[in-house]
């Protein structure tokens, strides 16, 4: 830690100085190398089991905001305390994290500090990263300005191992890539940014924020306008998306309805050529290729996507000759 406590007065770790933690009241000894930046650490652990030992990244982080600000002991009714890393003048604690943390121990982090926001360090697992940029390929652009995707459904979300540590708290959670370079085909690159993932009930967005505002603004307390910014235009999107796509849903696009005639038109052919064929059931075969279109529109697939993937559905008609085994791998 930053701040250890002589005499009531909150001092730095500077060589051969003893102090106590203001959050346990522990001897607290100095380690001041040369390389490294200077901390207080404890003889023995901490009382607050939720502190990690300090890193650059915390420290870097820690200093962008003012010294009265960082390692601020906070209690609840109960008399539990723990030191939060910065809290602002507004009342919202800011929690840098780099090491996993359990699910337990983060929700109870998330309802300890009630206004939080998390930044967690994607740099710490080399595929976190990697993972995260995968996502990107599975994405389609919401909006360039603010910049959010929206990630198809049919992608894997658990392979990303940091939505599945994060994706559920309730608090706000950004990701800092460090210098890593975030970059999306040619729309978009940048290592200058915080990225958030926000998951609802059937969808899932992407959106960014940049660090330098991000940190301006919580230093002049408009962290509640942070908020809004990130998360107004995603709920926005979320409720125009998902009318859209009642709309759509209910009258096809003319294209995509054209394809499915097609497919239920060599379908009829097929049961006045092939004995196979005899219990084909237009009613059905129609209904199927509309549940078909229907997921797919409501998995975020555009019209000329799913116009592609009918021409595969088209190709497959031609190749198969038994109405069972057409039902089957439509079901599939
Ligand atoms: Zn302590």
């Amino acid at each position: 830690m930053r701040f250890a406590l002589l005499n009531h007065e909150r001092i730095e770790a500077i060589k051969g100085a003893k102090g106590v933690c203001p959050c346990c009241g522990n001897d607290l000894v100095a380690k001041c190398g040369e390389v490294y930046i200077h901390y207080w650490a404890h003889k023995k652990k901490c009382d607050d089991y939720w502190w990690e030992n300090e890193t650059e990244w915390h420290r870097n982080w820690k200093n962008k905001f003012p010294k009265e600000w960082q390692e601020r002991i906070q209690y609840d009714e109960s008399g539990e305390k723990h030191i939060a890393d910065v809290k602002t003048s507004s009342g919202w604690t800011i929690e840098f994290q780099h090491s996993g943390i359990a699910r337990e121990e983060r929700d109870s982090r998330d309802y300890f500090y009630n206004k939080l926001i998390w930044i967690v360090d994607g740099t710490r697992r080399k595929t976190d990263i990697e993972r995260f940029v995968s996502l990107f390929f599975n994405a389609r652009t919401i909006s360039n300005e603010p910049f959010i995707l929206r990630i198809l459904k049919s992608y894997p979300l658990e392979r990303v191992r940091l939505n599945q540590e994060w994706g559920d708290s309730k608090s706000l959670v950004l990701f800092d890539f460090g210098k890593s370079e975030v970059r999306y085909f040619d729309e978009y690159s940048s290592n200058k940014d915080l990225w958030l993932i926000y998951p609802s009930k059937d969808r899932t967005y992407l959106t960014s924020f940049p660090k330098d505002s991000f940190i301006e603004m919580m230093n002049n307390t408009r962290s509640d306008e942070v908020y809004k910014m990130l998360l107004n235009p995603i709920q926005t999107k979320l409720i125009e998306e998902a009318e859209q796509e009642e709309k759509r849903i209910h009258t096809l696009a003319k294209p995509v309805r054209q394809r499915i005639a097609y497919i239920i038109g060599i379908l009829r052919n097929r049961k006045e050529q092939e004995e196979w064929f005899d219990d084909f059931d237009i009613k059905v075969a129609s209904k199927i290729l509309n549940n078909y279109v229907e997921a797919l529109i409501r998995q975020g697939y555009s019209d000329e996507n799913i116009e592609g993937m009918l021409s595969n559905i088209q190709a497959l008609t031609i190749n198969t000759h038994k109405w069972t085994a057409w039902k089957d791998s439509m079901e599939r």
